[in-house]
């Protein structure tokens, strides 16, 4: 028998590819039903299309807003346009209901610790727990009515220290700001009036040799599986949860799982590894080594999956100089 627990993105899709397949399977979650979670809504509806098709789930049930045009500013460059690639808002609480379909939540903790237990709890890690080094920046997210950009904006503080976005949804905005200092998160959004105030702490760097304790295995967000460049965390959360669904499928016995799962995902870890390491480099503002340089080209691969398009590279490389 296996107990999710945690029924955000991950652990929702974990579960109903489990039931699908006739695993054993049970999903637990103290959330009260449409408490909202901050979170942007945006992703890139190329990446995001093959695990909604695994689960039964059309894009146009949960699209917001297809993004049209893109504008990046920073403390040391101008504002600038371009092209996007996918890039759209969807909405995520929507998404988590319909990838449970039928599914019924058991909304409480997990008690006892029999069987197998996943640990699909986000920032918390309420099962792996409490890791020395964790690393998280803070985010507060605002849902307003009106926002002066109409697109999609981004705005990053100085030295790579976080930043301000704007995404549209079909009636709303998101207007929020995540970053190491609360302060400076704060005041970038003083402007803005919100329906709704939230904030919560992301993961900014994977947990590495923490992904799995005793019988407790980790995915999405719990295990930093999310890119620590833009804290662009859904579909890495579902990227991972569908490799522990393979490991579980193929495998009966757990230490082949976890074998199998670790081995799967380790790749795409080393580069939210290197990137992460990347980013506390500008923003301690330490000298770039060959390493860090060679990384920026992971990160750029990373944002231009994202939906942006390659002409964010001269951003980027002013970003890069910013910490200097
Ligand atoms: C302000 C903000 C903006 C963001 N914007 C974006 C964005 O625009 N695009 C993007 O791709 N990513 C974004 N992210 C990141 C993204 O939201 C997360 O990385 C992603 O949702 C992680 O999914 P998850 O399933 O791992 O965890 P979550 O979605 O966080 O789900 C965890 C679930 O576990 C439950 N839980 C907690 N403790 C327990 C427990 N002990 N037992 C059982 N259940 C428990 C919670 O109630 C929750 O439902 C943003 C994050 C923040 C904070």
């Amino acid at each position: 028998m296996w107990h999710v627990g945690g029924a955000g993105i991950a652990g929702s899709y974990l579960y109903r590819r489990m039931q699908d397949s006739g695993i054993e399977s049970m999903i637990y979650d103290p959330r009260v039903e449409n408490f909202y979670i901050p979170c942007g809504f945006a992703t890139n509806k190329h990446l995001i299309i093959p695990y909604l098709s695994k689960v039964s789930v059309d894009l146009g049930d949960i699209l917001e807003t297809e993004a049209s045009s893109v504008t990046v500013k920073g403390n040391n460059f101008q504002e600038t346009e371009f092209r996007p690639s996918g890039l759209c808002t969807i909405n995520k609480m929507e998404l988590e209901k319909k990838i449970l379909g039928n599914g019924e939540i058991t909304r409480s903790t997990i008690k006892g610790n029999d069987g197998n237990i996943v640990d699909a709890t986000g920032i918390s890690r309420g099962y792996l727990g409490k890791i020395p080094g964790d690393l998280s920046m803070y985010a507060v997210e605002k849902v307003c009515r009106e926002s002066p950009f109409k697109g999609f904006h981004f705005n990053f503080f100085k030295n790579g220290n976080g930043y301000f976005w704007s995404f549209p949804l079909k009636d709303r905005y998101h207007i929020g700001a995540g970053g190491v200092n609360l302060d400076e998160v704060q005041a970038s959004l003083a402007g803005y009036q919100g329906e709704r105030v939230l904030s919560r702490k992301i993961r900014m760097k994977p947990t590495m040799g923490n992904i799995v304790n005793g019988n407790i295995i980790g995915v999405g967000e719990s295990i930093g599986y999310i890119s620590p460049l833009l804290g662009e965390g859904i579909v890495p959360a579902l990227e991972s949860a569908e490799k522990l669904f393979q490991a579980i499928s193929r495998y009966d016995d757990y230490e082949s799982i976890t074998r199998y799962y670790g081995q799967s995902i380790s790749g795409r870890m080393k580069v939210f590894n290197d990137i992460s390491i990347m980013v506390s480099n500008i923003q301690h503002g330490k000298t770039l080594n060959l390493h860090n340089i060679l990384t920026a080209r992971k990160a750029l691969s990373e944002v231009k999956n994202f939906g942006m398009n390659p002409d964010f590279y001269k951003i980027f490389a002013h970003f890069l100089s910013a910490g200097k």
